[in-house]
């Protein structure tokens, strides 16, 4: 095995949690989509064409984004109650013992 010279830094994207407001590394964040039919949906492959919005992986911060309104803001329409609802079962529940 070869050691590599000089290590490359590589830039991480950054997003902004709609949630907690947190800008995080892109791959820990789920993307929502608006996709061009006007749905609202979770885009597991961040690839979906549409407005996204960025979200962590917890409840908790699609309740803080849903209780600021934010998911509307950021994708520029309105989200039912029902998306809702289908992304938080979506989503895991909030590990037990986080700090
Ligand atoms: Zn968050």
């Amino acid at each position: 095995m070869r050691k590599m010279g000089k290590m490359k830094r590589r830039k991480v994207p950054l997003r902004t949690c709609i949630g907690c407001q947190e800008q995080k590394n892109k791959k820990e964040l789920i993307r929502l989509v608006r996709t061009p039919a006007g749905i609202v949906e979770i885009d597991p492959t961040g690839k979906k064409a549409g407005r996204g919005a960025y979200i962590c992986n917890k409840r908790s911060c699609l309740e803080k984004a849903v209780k600021a309104k934010r998911i509307e803001k950021s994708l520029r329409h309105e989200v039912s109650p029902l998306v809702v609802q289908e992304l938080m079962d979506q989503l895991p529940e909030d590990e037990i013992g986080e700090e």
